[in-house]
C-alpha cells in the first residue's frame, strides 16, 4: 500500500483512456456516446457500466471520489481484517452532501441527535426543512454521555448521531469512538462531518463512524477556489443505491472544472496541514501570553477541555484558532478594523490566514442570548490560520489588538 501522501500527490486516472494524459483531465461534457444501440441496450439494462450522463457519473468526478474515499480510510481495517473500503460521492457543496446524508437515512417521524454547536446552515436545516419533511433534530451535550444515552433511551426513532469535531467556535472536540458506541447499542448510525480536520488530521471511520461529510470547500480543495461537499460510507451498497439516488434524482451533483480545482488542492494536504497547524500552535502559545486576551481556545492547549480527545482522535489539533478580547464587542470591531495582513472574511482553508468577529458579523442578526448560547461571546475572534510566515500574522495581530 502507498502511503497517504503518495495517495494525495498521485492522479488517479481513467481507465481505459486513449489518450496518456498524466494529469487528470477535466471531463467537460454533459453525455457520453452509447457507441451501438445494443451496447445503450446492456447499459440502460444495467448489465454493463458506463458513464451516460454527468449529473449520474463523470469520469473527473469519480476519480476524486475514489482518491478520497481512500484517504478516509487510509491504514483501516473491517472487522474480518481487510482493507476497509468505502464509496464517496460529491456534491454541489458541503450542504448538498449533508442534506442528502439525511434525506437518505431519515424518514418522517425519525430523529437525529446531534450538538448545538454544529455549523449553523445544518442547524437551520434540521429546524426548518428537515422539521416540515417531520424529521426531528434533538442537540444534546455531546460531551456528556450519560446525558446522551438518556435521550437515546427516551427519544423514539433516534436513528443517527450527527457529530462535528472539532466545531466551532470554541473549537470543541468529541470522543467519536465513546459516543459511537452509545449510538451503536440504540441502533443509531455515525455520522461526522470532518471538515475543521481534513482526513489527514482525522479519520471518523477508525473510531466507528458510519458515513463521513465534509465541505471540501474548506481544507480539501485548500484554496478557496470552489464549492463542493462528499458523502462518504463504508455501507457500499448503501452509497452506490441510496446515497446516489439522492443525488441523481435532487441534482446536487458537482461539475468536472470544480472536482479538478478540489484534486489539486489535494496533492499537497499534508503539507498544508502540517503549515497550518505548526502555526496555528505557535499563534495560540503567542496569544495565550497576551494581557489583552482573557481566554485562547485551540484544542492543542493543555489547558483546553477537548486536549486529551485531540490527542487521541487527531493527528495534530488543526488550524482553527479561538480567543476573547478581555474589552468585549467594540475592542472587537476595532481590530477588525486595524486588520491589515489577515483577510476579514468567514471561510477556512485558504492558504491566507482569515479572521472574523462574528458578534459584529456573521451572528450580527442573531439574538445576543441565542448567540451567547452558542459560545459567541462579544469580544470572540476567529482565526483560520493560514500558510503565511507566522511572523507576519503575529505582528498583524499584535498591531491590530494594540490600535
Ligand atoms: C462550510 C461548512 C459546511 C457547509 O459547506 P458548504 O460547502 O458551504 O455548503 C458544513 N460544515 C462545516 C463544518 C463547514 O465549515
Amino acid at each position: 500500500m502507498i502511503s497517504f501522501e503518495s495517495i494525495c500527490a498521485r492522479d488517479i486516472l481513467p481507465e481505459g483512456e486513449q489518450i496518456p494524459a498524466h494529469i487528470l483531465p477535466i471531463y467537460a461534457t454533459s453525455t457520453f456516446l452509447y457507441g451501438t444501440a445494443e451496447n445503450a441496450m446492456e447499459v440502460f439494462k444495467g448489465n454493463r457500466q458506463a458513464y451516460l450522463y454527468s449529473r449520474w457519473a463523470n469520469p473527473t468526478i469519480d476519480a476524486v471520489e475514489e482518491k478520497i474515499a481512500a484517504l478516509e480510510t487510509y491504514g483501516l481495517t473491517d472487522a474480518n481484517g481487510n482493507p476497509l473500503e468505502a464509496k464517496a460521492l460529491i456534491f454541489s457543496s458541503g450542504m448538498a452532501a449533508i442534506s442528502a446524508l439525511f434525506l437518505s437515512n431519515l424518514k418522517p417521524g425519525e430523529a437525529v441527535v446531534t450538538s448545538g454547536n454544529i455549523y449553523g446552515t445544518t442547524t437551520e436545516l434540521l429546524q426548518t426543512s428537515l422539521a416540515e419533511l417531520g424529521m426531528k433534530a434533538v442537540f444534546t451535550d455531546l460531551t456528556d454521555m450519560e446525558q446522551l444515552e438518556d435521550i437515546l433511551k427516551s427519544t423514539s426513532g433516534a436513528k443517527m448521531i450527527y457529530i462535528e469535531s472539532p466545531s466551532n467556535p470554541t473549537i470543541q472536540c468529541y470522543d467519536i469512538e465513546a459516543i459511537a458506541t452509545i449510538g451503536r447499542k440504540y441502533g443509531c448510525k455515525i455520522a461526522v462531518d470532518n471538515t475543521f480536520a481534513s482526513p489527514y488530521l482525522q479519520q471518523p471511520f477508525r473510531f466507528g463512524a458510519d458515513f463521513v461529510v465534509h465541505s471540501t470547500t474548506k481544507y480539501l480543495n485548500g484554496h478557496g477556489t470552489a464549492i463542493s461537499g462528499i458523502y462518504i460510507g463504508t455501507d457500499i451498497p448503501f452509497i452506490q443505491k441510496k446515497a446516489w439516488r439522492m443525488r441523481k434524482l435532487y441534482g446536487g451533483n458537482s461539475n468536472a472544472f470544480d472536482a479538478w480545482l478540489l484534486n489539486n488542492g489535494i496533492k499537497t494536504l499534508p503539507l498544508r496541514m502540517e503549515k497550518h497547524c505548526s502555526n496555528a500552535k505557535e499563534i495560540a502559545n503567542w496569544l495565550n501570553t497576551h494581557p489583552a486576551i482573557a481566554h485562547v481556545n485551540y484544542n492543542g492547549l493543555e489547558t483546553h477541555e477537548g486536549y486529551a480527545i485531540t490527542k487521541k482522535q487527531m493527528r495534530l489539533p488543526g488550524g482553527m484558532i479561538s480567543f476573547e478580547l478581555k474589552a468585549g464587542f467594540d475592542a472587537g470591531v476595532k481590530m477588525m478594523n486595524n486588520i491589515r495582513f489577515c483577510s476579514l472574511t468567514s471561510t477556512l482553508g485558504t492558504t491566507d490566514t482569515l479572521i472574523t468577529h462574528p458578534a459584529s458579523m456573521t451572528h450580527i442578526n442573531v439574538s445576543k442570548e441565542q448567540r451567547l448560547d452558542s459560545g459567541i461571546t462579544d469580544g470572540l475572534i476567529r482565526m483560520a490560520v493560514g500558510l503565511e510566515s507566522v511572523e507576519d500574522i503575529i505582528a498583524d495581530l499584535e498591531q491590530s489588538i494594540a490600535g
